[in-house]
């Protein structure tokens, strides 16, 4: 985040002669505590500084990149996922793509009659499966997906960075938000790199 320059000066001197009182700190910059305090609540909750009752400011030692960082670290699956797009196994590769389209999305999800997860399209999937001669009606997708174990999934509880690693590893663009059942992998939610530039979006526009 980018600091104003009273509220350099002010980490200079809590880093200098902290534990500082509130009061002290005003006193060195000629300022009253009230027009202090939101600098002071800012570099708190930004975790620059720490406050402890009757002894003052400290600094924390940590630098805007190591506070980022935890920040990031500290992202769940659930606050980012979109929600997902699904159709089910028996569906034409006809009426998947135009799902696609209609949707909006570039990955499908498929499932069985029990609604657990059984494979997934992608766009190229769709492409490939269109280059023949054959009647897109008339081809069912589960002909054609990438199909169970070899799916990759992700828990809502899971850390969005672990999320982020395996789109990058597996060389995918999303992952089925899933709950783990006895009979299966219930689909409640999609993460894709569209969430993952939304959460590089969204951390900067914070620090405006
Ligand atoms: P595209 O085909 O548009 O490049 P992807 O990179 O997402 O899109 O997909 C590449 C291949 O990986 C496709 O065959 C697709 O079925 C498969 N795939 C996509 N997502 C997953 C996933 N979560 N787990 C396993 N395979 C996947």
């Amino acid at each position: 985040m980018e600091l104003s320059d009273r509220q350099e000066q002010i980490i200079e001197i809590v880093k200098k002669d902290g534990p500082i009182t509130g009061e002290n700190i005003a006193d060195r910059l000629n300022l009253t505590r009230a027009t202090l305090r939101p600098d002071l609540a800012i570099l708190t909750m930004a975790g620059f500084l720490d406050a402890r009752p009757r002894v003052g400011y400290f600094f924390t030692g940590k630098t805007g990149t190591e506070l980022l960082t935890e920040k990031v670290k500290k992202f769940k699956v659930k606050e980012f996922q979109s929600i997902p797009v699904v159709v089910t196994e028996n569906v034409s590769v006809y009426d998947a793509i135009t799902t696609m389209f209609l949707e909006d999305v570039g990955t499908l999800f498929v499932t069985n009659n029990h609604s657990l997860l059984v494979g997934v399209l992608s766009r190229k999937d769709l492409i490939r499966a269109s280059m023949g001669k054959q009647d897109l009606s008339e081809i069912p997708v589960h002909i054609i997906m990438t199909r169970m174990p070899n799916i990759t999934v992700c828990e809502k509880e899971d850390l969005l960075i672990e999320a982020a690693q395996q789109l990058i590893e597996k060389q995918i663009d999303s992952l089925p938000v899933v709950i783990k059942k006895e009979e299966g992998l219930e689909v409640v939610g999609r993460i894709t790199k569209t969430n993952m530039t939304k959460v590089l979006v969204n951390l900067v526009r914070d620090d405006l």
